[in-house]
């Protein structure tokens, strides 16, 4: 796990030519199936995906995983809308199975079978619970965060009895009082470093409206305590509006704002619950991070 955690966690970020090659790329079939990349797409679609364009490629800019030489990526091998490669540990990433089993108010009162875990933060509407409802393509799963007096609890919810995603309380509530805000900082810290099961945080962030100082922080947070992230960029649908408010620009300035933070470029997607936008490639992202997770694990 260590070994992972030092390559999503440590620094760069995406230049401004991958977000464009990525939104070009993003109409593209991808050469592997989707959700089973065990299982080769059809040959007429493969040849249609030969035809297309090909994007310019940064390499420098992309988060290669375990198992890839970073000379070997091309243009196939990148997630449509991120700048993630998919390497040999991507695996069967289809949800069949999501389970709410319960809501814990301290780390160690979280689940103890040592199933690999998920956990999912961000600002409070951020978009959150409808990202994990899109995941698991259930209506309400993630409302049982959002009952009265259950937002400083950690929610986890197993899917395909194997591994879990954790709902964690959002942050950066606009009315909450300094001891409420400091109440989650030392709650959700505490889930952070005692939590040897976490195999990575996807880190919400609206990519509707400019960074956010309180998302900054955290995401500079997670990388001095090197904890593996994914950024995870939502509400990408929202592309109309007037100037500041257009999803490619705010995430090439948040990317330039934490650029200082890391040493490779952590992973980062593009995302909306309404249009299902990045739903199968966050979850074949998730699938590679687990299995190496799984089979790399101290
Ligand atoms: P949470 O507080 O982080 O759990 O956020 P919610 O999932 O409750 O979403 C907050 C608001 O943003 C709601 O009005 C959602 O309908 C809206 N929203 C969430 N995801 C998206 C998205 O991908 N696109 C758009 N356009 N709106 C979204």
């Amino acid at each position: 796990m260590l070994l992972w955690r030092s390559l999503t966690s440590s620094i760069s970020w995406p230049r401004p030519s991958l977000l464009t090659a990525a939104s070009v790329h993003r109409g593209r079939i991808p050469l592997y199936n989707r959700l089973n990349p065990c299982k080769p797409i059809a040959a007429g679609r493969r040849a249609a995906s030969f035809a297309a364009p090909q994007p310019e490629l940064v390499r420098e800019a992309l988060f290669v995983p375990p198992g890839v030489a970073k000379e070997n990526v091309t243009v196939g091998m990148v997630l449509p809308g991120s700048n993630i490669v998919v390497g040999p540990y991507a695996g069967d990433a289809r949800i069949k199975h999501a389970d709410f089993v319960k809501s814990s108010s301290r780390a160690k009162d979280c689940p103890k079978d040592d199933r690999p875990e998920f956990a999912v933060i961000g600002r409070s509407n951020v978009g959150k619970s409808s990202l994990i409802n899109a995941l698991v393509r259930q209506k309400d799963i993630a409302l049982t965060s959002k009952k009265p007096g259950k937002t400083q609890l950690i929610n986890h919810f197993l899917i395909n009895k194997s591994w879990y995603i954790v709902d964690l309380p959002g942050y950066g509530f606009a009315h909450a009082s300094e001891s409420a805000r400091m109440d989650w900082s030392s709650f959700t810290k505490g889930y952070f470093q005692n939590r040897d099961t976490l195999v990575a945080v996807l880190l919400l962030v609206d990519a509707s409206i400019p960074p956010q100082q309180i998302d900054l922080d955290c995401a500079n947070w997670l990388g001095r305590n090197n904890i593996g992230m994914t950024f995870v960029f939502t509400k990408c649908d929202k592309t109309k509006g007037g100037k500041g408010s257009h999803p490619a620009d705010n995430i090439k300035q948040f990317q330039e704002l934490i650029k200082t933070c890391y040493r490779e470029p952590p992973p980062w997607i593009m995302t909306s619950s309404v249009t299902g936008l990045g739903r199968d490639e966050l979850l074949l992202h998730m699938s590679q991070l687990r299995n190496f997770w799984g089979n790399n694990e101290e």
